[in-house]
């Protein structure tokens, strides 16, 4: 899923020390040598891809912000997209990709510091670029959304097909494996990453929750790619979720830190500030995942009446503290708890009101016992089993 371009950064950092010295030493040389700083532009270090159902996002990393053009074409169906500040040693590079809608990445020079970056489509795809400056340990990224409209249609309509549907009496929970894709979460000591954990949880409970005859449980990602935040919500909504449970892994600079930690939404600050910090943190993921909205999710639901929504936030928020209280009463007979109570901060994803909604930090990914654990399938069984009791147990008070 992941492949690196190298475009020559120890030769830059090599070009840039060596101009140093001579430029100190011998001014006439520096001039001699002028032609390799000119060319030192912008450097492509990485190209990664990620594949969803409806759409393939494609990852330039770069060492500075850059200019770009981009352009389709029909037949053959590709996406062009020309660089600008490239140095032009940039070698014609190809890559075989594994993917619904990709079948090959190339990146050619056509011209002095100008590449060209083309993605061999298997079908007419919309394309989205954005770019998004460095932030953290992330780098200046640009980001290519190639998205199969018609299959975004689908999506949406199976979703929605799927409130009609249901049989009187059935629940429906939503369940979100947060994070993904660029956005990995809290990483361990051993490099486990908080969305492969949360995504392996997430299938298990919706397994099991869908063992019960009066429940029906749909994930908001099948696999490893990103949704921004607020479209979460979107998803959970057009499947008419009664429930909504993202998950999570908690991570810490104390790697002693421990234990199972359950939230929900406030609208007039956090219960403290460590429920305040980790609410930034969790809502810093549209951020590091790459936050492109369609349209689509800002479009208004004609049906929903707002003021009405306003009203039930109030009751979906009771309803949240009733489910987030039995989580924790179950959770601690396979986990020590952080807090006793719940607590409650700014989470975005967290925000349907309509849908009672908690996100749960099932333990600490930062923490080398807690780690092991989460790696385990014992472990995660524990906890999807847990899950599933408190949602059941929610249901039926
Ligand atoms: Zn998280």
């Amino acid at each position: 899923m992941t492949y690196c371009i190298h475009c020559g950064i120890a030769n830059r950092k090599m070009e840039t020390k060596l101009l140093k010295i001579i430029s100190l030493s011998f001014l006439g040389i520096f001039i001699f040598l002028l032609e390799p700083l000119i060319v030192l532009g912008a450097v492509i270090t990485d190209i990664r891809f990620w594949s969803a159902p409806d759409h393939t996002r494609i990852v330039l990393d770069l060492t500075e912000a850059i200019q770009y053009q981009s352009s389709s074409q029909e037949s053959p169906p590709q996406f062009h997209l020309e660089l600008k500040g490239v140095p032009s040693k940039t070698l014609k590079r190809e890559m075989e990709v594994k993917d619904p809608f990709l079948s090959k990445i190339s990146l050619t020079e056509i011209g002095k510091e100008k590449v060209k970056l083309t993605l061999h489509q298997k079908k007419h795809l919309n394309a989205n670029v954005f770019a998004l400056k460095a932030y953290q340990d992330k780098p200046h990224r640009l980001v290519i959304d190639l998205v199969d409209v018609v299959q975004e249609k689908k999506e949406r309509e199976d979703r929605q097909k799927q409130k009609e549907i249901k049989s009187q009496g059935t629940k429906i929970v939503v369940v979100d494996p947060g994070h993904g894709g660029e956005d990995p979460g809290a990483v361990g000591q051993k490099k486990t990453m908080e969305k492969d954990i949360v995504l392996k949880v997430g299938e298990k409970v919706a397994h099991l929750l869908n063992q019960n005859k009066e429940i029906q449980a749909f994930l908001t990602r099948k696999g490893d790619y990103f949704i921004p935040l607020e479209e979460r919500i979107k998803i959970a909504r057009e499947y008419g979720a009664d429930l909504f449970v993202s998950l999570h892994t908690d991570g810490s600079f104390n790697p002693q830190a421990r234990g199972s930690s359950v939230y929900c939404l406030s609208l007039s600050g956090a219960t403290d500030e460590a429920a305040k910090i980790l609410a930034d943190k969790e809502n810093m993921s549209n951020i590091l995942g790459g936050a492109f909205l369609r349209p689509t999710a800002f479009a208004k639901d004609p049906n929903v009446n707002q003021i009405l929504l306003d009203l039930m936030q109030n009751n979906s928020m009771k309803e949240s503290f009733r489910f987030a209280e039995t989580i924790l009463e179950d959770i601690k007979a396979v986990n020590p708890v952080k807090y006793r109570s719940y607590r409650q901060a700014n989470f975005i994803v967290l925000k349907a009101p309509d849908i009672p909604s908690v996100l749960v930090e099932m333990s600490y990914i930062t923490n080398k016992e807690d780690e092991r654990l989460l790696n385990s399938n014992d472990f995660q069984e524990k906890i999807a089993k847990t899950l599933n009791t408190s949602i059941k147990k929610y249901f039926r008070p």
